[in-house]
């Protein structure tokens, strides 16, 4: 279902008015410091286009997983970068009960950031009273945070039921198009690259692409499970030995459009990359693990993704975080870019897969923020986030 995006709100329903924008702050933070403002920038095309129509802009969002008031979880902390990011000053709302004056106080463009919405249990209960209480804070509502639409909360959930319009920011709108639209009516073929720690994690979203896409490349951790599944031994690698028949039964399923590598690379362990050597998926050494997809196989997928016209991919396809073991994720990526320059839709999505193509996010058509959100949606499952937005 297609939702009311902010931009086909009228000026008239902007200018004066206040927005209340429930936007994804959940940022990295360590030692006091923000470590990847990229979730704020993420949300700037929408906070900036509210400026500029002379809304007031009121921001709402979590972070971190604090249990009622902390000042380690304090979004105060993050004021200063939001400051330098938006380039105007932002007020903070320490408390969402008496911060109504503040928001009517709010020049037109001003900026208003309110303390960690689960500071307050009526969060995560998603209560119709805390709901009320932020709901006070705007004229109408905006859902710019994707990656928290998967959670029923008053912030995401209750309020849109509360405030109208309520609708879609540019970022949600974006994760909406190319996760939805994108890959449910793809241009074919239809290329799937799932790679990472598990199956177990994933087996929804595999369960749910398969009848989708033309293909499904298989790499990281996650293929270790389906060598097993077919007979070969993977010595001292990351797998799920528990997971084996369901392995069995996805291959059966999928005949053969699930792709596994030819081969992978291979260490006595992570510190001892020196020692690492290529050998082919069937010639595993038993004192040995599995880190990275091998050359052939980079070359295969590579060839397969630049065939596509719709690439999906999620979860890496190795220990990127320690080189040299990052190659073959790093040889997925390039080609998500050259077949994105012969006019393949791109998509990436996923924690860790985001961080893996970090700084290239321009050349990719679209990136999802939200980890556990994007999967979900792949998975077919409503995000109550997205569902109590305005239908358009
Ligand atoms: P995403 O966050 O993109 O969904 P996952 O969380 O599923 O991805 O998986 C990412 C993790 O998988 C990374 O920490 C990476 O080191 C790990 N991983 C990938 N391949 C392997 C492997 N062969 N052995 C051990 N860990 C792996
Ligand atoms: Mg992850």
């Amino acid at each position: 279902m297609k939702k009311r995006s902010l931009r086909e709100l009228p000026p008239a329903a902007l200018d004066g008015k206040r927005a209340l924008v429930r936007v994804d702050f959940n940022v990295p933070f360590k030692d006091g410091a923000v470590t990847d403002d990229t979730r704020i920038r993420a949300a700037v095309p929408t906070i900036a286009y509210l400026r500029e129509k002379g809304a007031r802009v009121v921001l709402l969002s979590h972070f971190g997983r604090p249990k009622g008031p902390d000042p380690k979880a304090s979004l105060n902390q993050i004021v200063r970068d939001v400051e330098r990011i938006l380039g105007t000053p932002v007020e903070f709302i320490a408390d969402p009960a008496i911060g109504v004056a503040t928001s009517r106080r709010l020049p037109r463009g001003g900026v208003a950031l309110v303390e960690n919405t689960r500071f307050w249990p009526g969060e995560e209960a998603n209560d119709p009273g805390f709901a009320q209480t932020l709901a006070a804070l705007g004229d109408f509502y905006v859902n710019d945070a994707f990656g928290s639409a998967h959670r029923a909360h008053a912030s995401t959930e209750a309020v849109a039921r509360l405030l109208r319009p309520a609708v879609t920011g540019f970022l949600m709108e974006k994760e909406l198009r190319y996760l939805g639209e994108a890959l449910d009516q793809p241009r074919r073929p239809f290329v799937a690259v799932l790679g990472g720690a598990k199956i177990s994690g994933k087996i929804d979203v595999i369960q749910a692409l398969l009848p989708k896409v033309d293909e499904i490349l298989v790499g990281g951790a996650m293929a270790n499970t389906f060598f097993l599944a077919i007979g070969f031994q993977v010595g001292g690698s990351l797998v799920e030995r528990d997971k084996e028949d369901l392995a069995k039964g996805l291959l059966a399923k999928a005949g053969a459009k699930l792709i596994l590598p030819r081969g992978a690379v291979v260490a006595p362990s992570l510190a001892r990359a020196a020692e690492r050597q290529e050998v082919s998926s069937d010639h595993i050494p038993a004192d040995c693990a599995v880190f990275d997809i091998d050359r052939p196989t980079r070359l295969d997928f590579r060839a397969r993704i630049l065939k596509a016209k719709t690439i999906f991919w999620n979860g890496p396809m190795g220990v990127f975080e320690t080189p040299p073991f990052d190659e073959g994720t790093r040889a997925v990526g390039e080609a998500l870019i050259e077949a994105g320059k012969r006019g393949a839709t791109t998509v990436v999505g996923g924690g860790d897969s985001a961080a893996a193509v970090a700084g290239l996010e321009d050349k990719l058509s679209h990136v999802s923020t939200g980890g556990g959100a994007s999967l979900e949606f792949l998975e077919g499952k409503p995000l109550p986030g997205v569902a109590a937005l305005e239908d358009a």
